[in-house]
């Protein structure tokens, strides 16, 4: 069920997982643990799959975003929470009210999970244990070159944070982000790190290390649990299995 699991312990409130396909019931290349894709999948499976992670980690609310590659934070704070119900993270399907459209969540309140999918973007975790502050940001290359990642730590810092880990998930690796030559230098252009090639032989964007690059720039300590997805059969992949590719949950939680 999870590629990285870090529950909260005495040492830290806050909990980090990333999951995998394993363990949940939706069916084909969606599956079976897909937390994302309400538009193609059954609700009532990914329903089931976000209590199953839950349960798993003790949690019981998520909040989760229309992810749409740009550089917007939601901070998460009591006003919003009190009107975020119980089935609202599935999204308009089970709700009727569409998703806030962002791609990057903080927050200081306990006991709700923020909640980013991603089937080859780079999903990052962010937390500072000691003030109780706590975020999760999708990194695709668009969002990356926007400065989503930049972005979180601000929102983060302006509600408390001091010295913040950066965690990364699972995401495609530089060997494996074929994207055409142009593409490539437009990129580096911001971000030289991002700069890669194939393992065979093609232009490629490397966006764990323009990511890392960006954290520490900002002095955020960088953690990396990121196997390439393309590569590990146990993750979701877009580029491997295309349209019908289901999402691994990035989550980070403060406990009660
Ligand atoms: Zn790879």
């Amino acid at each position: 069920m999870f590629s990285f699991l870090r529950p909260p312990d005495s040492g830290s409130r806050a909990g980090l997982a990333f999951t995998d396909r394993a363990g949940g019931v939706s069916q084909g290349s969606l599956g079976p643990l897909n937390l994302g894709r309400t538009d193609v999948d059954d609700l009532r499976h990914v329903r089931e799959n976000f209590v199953r992670v839950g349960a798993s980690l003790g949690v019981d609310r998520f909040i989760t975003l229309a992810q749409v590659h740009g550089p917007d934070v939601v901070v998460v704070d009591a006003e919003l929470l009190a009107t975020w119900g119980p089935e609202q993270h599935l999204g308009s399907g089970a709700t009727g009210t569409p998703l806030q459209a962002a791609d990057a969540l903080v927050t200081t309140q306990p006991g709700v999970a923020l909640c980013i999918r991603v089937a080859d973007c780079l999903p990052v975790l962010f937390v500072d244990s000691a003030r109780g502050v706590i975020g999760a940001a999708h990194a695709g290359r668009v969002g990356l070159a926007a400065g989503v990642l930049p972005r979180t730590v601000d929102a983060m810092r302006e509600l408390g944070a001091g010295e913040i880990q950066a965690w990364f998930g699972p995401h495609i690796c530089g060997a494996c982000y074929e994207v055409p030559a142009d593409m490539r230098e437009d990129v580096a252009r911001g971000l030289p790190e991002a700069y890669a090639e194939t393992s065979w032989g093609t232009p490629s964007l490397n966006l764990g290390a323009a990511a890392e690059a960006q954290l520490r720039a900002l002095g955020c300590v960088v953690r990396r649990e990121d196997p390439c997805t393309r590569t590990t059969p146990a993750l979701h992949s877009h580029r491997r299995d295309g349209a019908d590719a289901g999402r691994l949950g990035a989550l980070v939680w403060l406990a009660d």
